[in-house]
């Protein structure tokens, strides 16, 4: 419900959605890696009016000690969404649904990291809800993903991320707030788009088997082009890093 208890009309006479999309169709996505000077790897996502921030520090030595597992690194996360996220303020103190989301999100990233390569390590990601509007734990994974591979970490592939839902009757891309709110479904999806391997695929609401077909299809095409978005960001990156390298080592001109 949206916060004055009142029905909108989410799709309206010519199909198009409140915020004019159509019901395929996504929130513009913006991300940027290496936002952060302190953390070994970070990454800023817009999507929509959603703005997340995320750090990522390690592999480091674990601690407390007995976090250290014996044959891979332990993958940590922690989602949080500011006090000034949501319209009415939020208490800073973690909620049982950040709790619930700081686990599933790991879980999500965790087939994608080679995380054998470093045992008794810990490899911490800190995902920052800036400003929240559905679909925070989609955007949150592919940000995540872009912040441990910006930290160097080895990894599978990436991970990326898509929700889908039912709206007046209707299966739709990427929910909005006042739309999970008011809708009948949310699903959402996150896979390696380089395997197909699904890493999370939860479900709010109810849908039939063929509207689960054809939304976890649509998710799943969705993560596909994120995925493209993905690695032109990250290409991006290392040229300029490449670029910065190579101005640093090349003679002054008073030296030559
Ligand atoms: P997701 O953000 O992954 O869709 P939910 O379905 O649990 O996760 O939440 C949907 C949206 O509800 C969030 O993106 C946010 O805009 C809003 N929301 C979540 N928690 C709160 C809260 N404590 N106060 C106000 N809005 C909230």
């Amino acid at each position: 419900m949206n916060r004055q208890e009142v029905p909108i009309e989410l799709i309206s006479t010519d199909g198009l959605r409140i915020d004019g999309r159509r019901l395929d169709e996504s929130r513009p996505i913006k991300m940027e890696v290496g936002v952060l000077d302190k953390a070994d790897g970070s990454a800023y996502v817009e999507q929509g009016k959603n703005r997340i921030l995320i750090a990522v520090y390690g592999p480091r030595e674990a601690h407390p000690k007995h976090m250290a597992l014996p044959h891979r690194a332990s993958l940590r996360c922690r989602y949080h969404m500011a006090p000034f996220s949501t319209p009415e303020r939020k208490s800073p103190a973690p909620s049982r649904r950040e709790q619930e989301l700081s686990k599933v999100i790991r879980e999500a990233l965790e087939p994608a990291v080679l995380s054998e390569y470093y045992p008794r390590t810990t490899i911490d990601m800190f995902i920052e809800v800036l400003q929240s509007d559905g679909g925070t734990r989609c955007a949150g994974i592919t940000g995540a993903s872009l912040a441990l591979s910006d930290a160097g970490i080895p990894m599978r592939g990436l991970v990326a991320a898509s929700a889908v839902g039912k709206i007046a009757g209707r299966i739709a891309l990427d929910l909005s707030d006042a739309e999970d709110k008011q809708g009948e479904a949310d699903m959402p999806v996150a896979i390696m788009p380089k395997s197909d391997v699904v890493t999370l695929l939860q479900m709010d609401g109810n849908l039939t088997y063929e509207e689960f077909e054809r939304g976890f299809e649509l998710a799943v095409r969705t993560c596909h082009e994120i995925h493209e978005q993905q690695k032109t960001v990250l290409k991006e990156r290392y040229l300029a890093i490449k670029e910065e390298v190579e101005e640093k080592s090349e003679p002054r001109k008073e030296e030559e």
